[in-house]
């Protein structure tokens, strides 16, 4: 295999997306052009609608790899987008080079340490499944299908992000090949500056090959779901904006006004009809969290309620997240506050009695542990809630789910903050990290990106060069 990039792309004349795939085929093992199988596989998404089409795909097997791929794509002027899972696609990537890092799947628990190092490729069911032996717990999202590396460098607001944090600043190590194609090691003290801007930078600033996090001391939880029928809705949205706001940090909480579509794969109660998810993890004792959660359990009669103490290895089956590819349209926003007038006009624009085309709005409590992190490219820790707005871009209401999304979003801004958190959005460019960094953030990513990738390779870092 040669190495000798210069030879492979200077002399040259062909237009650079040709001389870079020729280059790429002579320098890495497996790239995969489109129309071959691995092609499909490696650029399916979990939102249908954000498809991608790379110029080609390059799965790299470890960070020498990707070290040649960024300097071709260097070389030949052709930008290179990053991707583990598909789970938070946002642009096409026409004309870019995809690196799938689905190979880089090391994974090995210190348990006398409590930590871990974890691959690219590696989903945080995986994780969970390696730490659940050692009764250690790897501070995953609400989906555990969803990457650890893609999930982490959006900092990372997981069920139990008010006990334990966000969850990137458990990080203690990166390895990252920079967009200047340097393999490089970034800790609270070598190479602090990139440490500050892959925790909330996404991947602006290099390709994470693996990570090194610490694990909490956390085998089981109380947490589940508790589902009220839509009638309900009035009683238990008032009164969760009150005790949500009441609740100690061992307990995270999150509200979702549901409209599942009637079809076999939900169940019965649930499915055709307007119903209100409450979840909940709380991580101290027990007993204390049934107490807790008893004020909610007495608002009306849940149609399920599933909470109880479990492994932590289940966690993903708080919000049981779809993991079959849909076609989405994502919206979010944060709030200040929630308190029973929001929880009002919630209920007006998407309770049973509202015309509404999303299938969830979720609203999802902030706070605890959340706010007194380190400094870091994450920047609304100050952020109370958050809402998450999700329509089915179905035929039959999908020219009407956009506008239905920003009707209830409008409505939501007498107690919205400015702002957006890095994993929660379907979009990317200058728009999308004018909103996710404020001005000073942005800033420091940008000379950081010029640092790092002089010659502006990564796709990820386009929105905050501008
Ligand atoms: C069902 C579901 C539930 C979710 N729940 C939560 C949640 O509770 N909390 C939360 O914070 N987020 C949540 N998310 C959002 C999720 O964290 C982001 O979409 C995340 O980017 C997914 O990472 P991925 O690697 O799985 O996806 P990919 O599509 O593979 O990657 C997405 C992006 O992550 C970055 N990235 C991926 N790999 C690398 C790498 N090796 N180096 C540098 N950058 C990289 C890149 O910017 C890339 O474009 C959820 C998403 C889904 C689909």
């Amino acid at each position: 295999m040669s190495t000798d990039l210069s030879a492979a792309t200077a002399a040259d004349l062909r237009p650079a997306p040709d001389a870079a795939v020729r280059a790429l085929t002579q320098a890495v093992a497996r790239v995969h052009l489109p129309d071959t199988p691995r092609y499909r596989e490696l650029t399916v998404t979990s939102n249908v609608v954000k498809a991608v089409r790379p110029l080609v795909v390059v799965e790299v097997v470890d960070a020498d790899d990707v070290s040649r791929v960024l300097r071709i794509a260097a070389a030949c002027g052709v930008p290179v987008a990053v991707a583990g899972t598909g789970h938070g696609a946002t642009e096409s990537m026409a004309g870019a080079i995809l690196i799938h890092t689905a190979a880089l799947d090391e994974l090995t628990v210190h348990p006398e340490g409590r930590w871990a190092r974890v691959g690219a490729g590696v989903r945080w069911a995986a994780v969970l499944a390696a730490c659940a032996p050692h009764g250690l717990a790897g501070l995953c999202g609400s989906s555990t299908d969803v990457g650890v590396v893609g999930f982490l460098t959006g900092g990372g607001v997981g069920p139990m992000v008010r006990s334990h944090g966000l969850s990137s600043d458990s990080v203690r190590a990166f390895d990252v090949v920079t967009g200047d194609g340097v393999l490089r090691r970034a800790t609270a003290t070598e190479n602090p500056d990139l440490f500050w801007g892959l925790r909330g930078g996404k991947g602006s600033l290099g390709v994470v090959t693996a990570v090194e996090i610490d694990l909490a001391d956390q085998a089981e939880v109380y947490a589940g779901s508790i589902w009220f029928d839509g009638a309900d809705a009035t009683a238990v949205v008032r009164t969760w904006s009150v005790w949500s706001d009441l609740l100690p940090t061992e307990g995270t909480t999150s509200l979702a006004v549901m409209r599942l579509p009637d079809m076999d794969e939900f169940p019965e109660p649930l499915r055709g009809r307007t119903t209100i998810a409450l979840r909940f993890t709380w991580t101290g004792d027990p007993a204390v969290g049934e107490e807790m959660i008893r004020a909610m359990r007495a608002v009306a009669t849940p149609l399920i309620d599933s909470v109880a103490v479990m492994p932590y290895a289940a966690l993903g089956a708080v919000h049981a997240d779809p993991e079959d590819p849909m076609p989405l349209h994502e919206t979010s926003l944060l709030l200040d506050d929630f308190g029973p007038d929001t929880a009002d006009v919630l209920v007006e624009l998407v309770g049973p009695a509202a015309q509404t085309a999303q299938a969830m709005v979720e609203v999802r409590q902030l706070g605890g542990r959340l706010r007194t992190g380190p400094d870091c490219a994450f920047a609304h820790r100050e952020a109370a809630y958050q809402v998450f707005v999700l329509g089915l871009m179905i035929p039959e209401i999908a020219q009407v789910v956009a506008a239905d999304a920003r009707r209830i979003t409008d409505a939501l801004a007498p107690w919205a903050r400015t702002g957006g958190l890095p994993n929660f959005t379907d979009t990317a460019g200058v728009a999308w990290a004018q909103r996710v960094y404020p001005p000073q953030v942005a800033a420091r990513l940008r000379e950081l990106s010029r640092a790092y990738d002089p010659a502006g390779v990564l796709l990820a870092a386009r929105g905050v060069r501008g």
